[in-house]
């Protein structure tokens, strides 16, 4: 499956808050130097040496999540998603892409979008017994009265929203889904179910947030369309969704092979 090229403006602002990070730190290390030598002759060699290593182990992890992002190849192991780096990176990347004048929500997405990679390269390693298919509420059409964050089998599928093709998938690939009207229900969800993966579509705000928030569950994030502005008879990709669980799960797990 293709991940969306956001990965590339992720990693891109990545490689350039290292380069930023890299030349504050020389400089600082230019600086303190005649203060150093005074203190004990071979102080600044130690110092360019902690700082080399710092860059290099910072610059090794990246070198790494952009080869595995790329290339599609698991060279995080065994570090697994490698959740640690992309926590740290993605409020830094955050930062840096606002003050280049980025947009927000596309960001979050690029985050997802990397992250999304990441799972994919490692997903040889990723147990699917139990997948765990999240759905946002604002997915389920306003006017429809049946309650079905209580159970998706209230759902008459009826065809007025995206739930009833949903549903359908999920008893195609046999996941288990539910639907949260919140990041505090979804990771109760998450807890409750243990999932070995979970599939999530939400809008890139709750995803970047999920994904972080559900470390160490793997979570593959797919955002949802607001033809309706945020959070009102949301859509998604129905087709996106389909080749994600394909991809993650396999054809061989689905209900129309047996
Ligand atoms: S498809 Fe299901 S959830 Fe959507 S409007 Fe129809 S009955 Fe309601």
């Amino acid at each position: 499956m293709k991940v969306r090229g956001g990965k590339g403006l992720f990693l891109g602002l990545s490689w350039l808050a290292f380069a930023l990070i890299a030349a504050i730190a020389a400089f600082v290390v230019y600086l303190i130097i005649p203060r150093a030598v005074e203190l004990y002759f071979a102080l600044p060699i130690i110092l360019w040496a902690l700082a080399g290593a710092l860059l290099a182990i910072i610059g090794g992890g990246l070198l790494l999540i952009t080869i595995a992002a790329f290339a599609g190849l698991d060279v995080l192991y065994p570090h697994g998603g490698d959740p640690i780096t992309m926590r740290v990176l993605f409020p830094v990347v955050l930062t840096l892409g606002r003050i280049l004048g980025f947009d927000k929500e596309r960001l979050r997405e690029a985050f997802v979008d990397t992250n999304n990679a990441l799972i994919l390269a490692q997903r040889k390693r990723i147990s699917v017994d139990r997948v765990l298919f999240l759905l946002p509420h604002c997915l389920q059409n306003h006017e429809c009265p049946w309650k079905i964050t209580y159970d998706m089998d209230n759902c008459k599928r009826c065809g007025k929203c995206d739930i009833a093709a949903l549903y359908e998938l999920s008893e195609r690939y046999n996941t288990d889904v539910r639907v949260a009207t919140g990041g505090t229900l979804a990771l109760r969800a998450v807890r409750d179910f243990k999932p070995t993966i979970i599939l999530a579509v939400a809008c890139g705000r709750d995803l970047a947030a999920g994904i972080i928030d559900a470390h160490p569950y793997p979570v593959f994030g797919i955002p949802n369309e607001r033809p309706n502005g945020p959070c009102f008879d949301t859509k998604v990709d129905v087709r996106k969704v389909e080749s994600a669980l394909k991809e993650l799960i396999g054809a061989s797990k689905t209900n129309e092979s047996q």
